[in-house]
């Protein structure tokens, strides 16, 4: 296949963004794993981002002006605050969006421990001193002013987190606009932010849909930049907006990502079902295109079926689960639209109903250009596919408009390194699935996005560059 211009779109489905909200002036959380309301929110329409912003352009000035010791340290009294409701904040996600509570747990104690890195980022935003003729030369850090983030509900919390607690320890203000179906952990962390004793106004979780909120937030001329973190789609339409008041963007974006499995991997360890079943599949760097090669593809299927048989698919609230449902009744109508029922495929079981359950499955029919191999679906599906050698590898893995993760499983360490280095994509792992630490950039390449998030440089991201020349020569005579 050659590269297409564009990532391909989720096709036979409406464009979500073009449908109108049932009641545009509130939000209705269901429980996706009985299908209960959980809660309704109130839904933010363009004036209430404009008066948000308003808010935040007043009270960031003077966080920017603390000593960066003094913002760490309101940070890291944030971080405690969330620490001592890490159930509370795991609960929440589980109910709002079906994640199982072990992930939930993590996901929660990701969000403290990116506050405490955050805070100490505060502390070692260094400029630096450049030697230059006839004077001084130095450099600072400046913080933008108001960050909007846009946040999917795949990972409400974490990505929330992820948007937020950099810019903030920059000295930035945020407003931060959740998924409309999954606002219930962010405007809890916002709550505890105020607890802690971050100023009122500063972090400001407006729940809202994309095609109001959204785009308000993108287009208000008081917001600095946009983190937006979601589709392809959306993302080019962001990017779009945000061009026209020349706005910087961090883009994290849709992937397909390949697990390129050599023969004389450890194919127990490379075929672990959750490279791509995590979080129901919902996730943007699953290894959902399985590479596998030619001589272990008749082992491969079978550790897999034998695999999938095994995954425990029920209540995410249960610790026994391993797989919980998928977000809402629209994403599961999308996955099967992606597996006929007489595909030939590899299945694992899951619940009827009420609540939006998909079984785990491999694909072992499709061609490496079909429609399930090229398109996100973003559901518990991978396809299972053979390459021949190491350049059919490479070619197979980069056979995609996206470029977000990926993995690399052999024993030839010189295969590895060539292998790793050839496939295009932000965050690669050899001999494992591991893709996010908060103390390591991540990012996509190609139409995955624009930018990182996270590591060394997670602060800079949410500043400015000012350089300054002071001249030693003293005022002309
Ligand atoms: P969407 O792009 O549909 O939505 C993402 C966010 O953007 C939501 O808050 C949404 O609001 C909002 N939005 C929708 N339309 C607009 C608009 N016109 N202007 C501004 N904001 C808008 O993505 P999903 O929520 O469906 O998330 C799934 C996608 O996210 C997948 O493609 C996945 O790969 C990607 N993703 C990428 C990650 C990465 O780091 N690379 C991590 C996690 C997910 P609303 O809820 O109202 O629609």
């Amino acid at each position: 296949m050659s590269e297409p211009s564009e990532a391909p779109e989720p096709s036979g489905l409406p464009d979500p963004s073009a449908s109108a909200p049932s009641d545009p002036h509130e939000l209705t959380v269901l429980d996706p794993a009985t299908e209960k309301v959980v809660a309704t929110v109130p839904a933010a329409g363009a004036a209430d981002v404009d008066a948000a912003v308003a808010r935040a352009a007043r009270v960031q000035p003077a966080w920017a002006a603390l000593a960066p010791a003094d913002r760490a340290r309101l940070l890291r009294r944030y971080a405690d605050v969330v620490d001592a409701h890490l159930d509370e904040l795991a609960g929440l996600e589980v109910r709002e969006a079906g994640h199982t509570i072990g992930n939930a747990r993590w996901e929660a104690g990701n969000a403290r421990d990116l506050l405490l890195y955050a805070a100490g980022g505060a502390e070692r935003l260094l400029g630096r001193q450049i030697p230059v003729p006839g004077g001084w030369d130095v450099t600072f850090h400046e913080p933008l002013g108001v960050v909007g983030v846009i946040a999917p509900w795949n990972f409400p919390m974490p990505i929330a987190a992820w948007g937020s607690f950099p810019a903030l320890a920059a000295g930035n203000a945020v407003v931060l606009k959740p998924a409309e179906t999954t606002p219930l952990t962010a405007l809890r962390l916002a709550e505890l932010a105020l607890e802690a004793g971050l100023p009122e106004h500063l972090f400001q979780v407006l729940p809202g849909h994309g095609r109001t909120a959204g785009r308000a937030l993108t287009d208000h001329p008081g917001v600095a930049k946009i983190v937006f973190t979601g589709s392809t789609r959306t993302g080019r339409e962001v990017m779009e907006r945000c061009a026209r008041l020349v706005k910087p963007v961090t883009l994290e974006l849709g992937g397909k990502s390949p697990n390129v499995v050599f023969a004389d991997a450890d194919l127990q360890a490379a075929l672990d079902p959750f490279s791509f079943l995590d979080n129901a599949g919902q996730d943007c760097c699953a290894r959902t295109r399985v590479l596998v090669q030619e001589t272990v593809y008749e082992e491969a299927r079978d550790i897999l079926a034998e695999a999938l048989a095994a995954v425990v698919v029920g209540d995410p609230a249960d610790a026994r689960t391993q797989m919980g449902p998928l977000i809402s009744r629209q994403q599961l109508d999308r996955v099967r639209s992606y597996v006929p029922e007489d595909a030939p495929a590899l299945r694992g079981s899951a619940p009827g109903g009420p609540g939006f359950w998909f079984p785990p499955t491999v694909l072992t029919g499709e061609r490496h250009d079909g429609r399930a191999a090229v398109e996100e679906i973003f559901g518990p599906v991978a396809v299972l596919l053979p390459f021949t050698d190491e350049a059919d590898a490479v070619r197979l893995a980069n056979d995609t408009p996206y470029g977000l993760s990926g993995s690399v499983w052999t024993r030839d360490v010189g295969r590895a390194l060539r292998v790793s280095q050839a496939v295009r994509a932000g965050n690669l792992s050899v001999n494992s699935h591991s893709s996010v630490r908060y103390w390591t950039p991540f990012g996509g390449f190609k139409q995955s996005g624009l930018g990182s998030e996270l590591g060394p440089d997670a602060l800079t991201a949410f500043t400015g560059t000012k350089n300054v020349f002071i001249s030693t020569e003293g005022p002309a005579q």
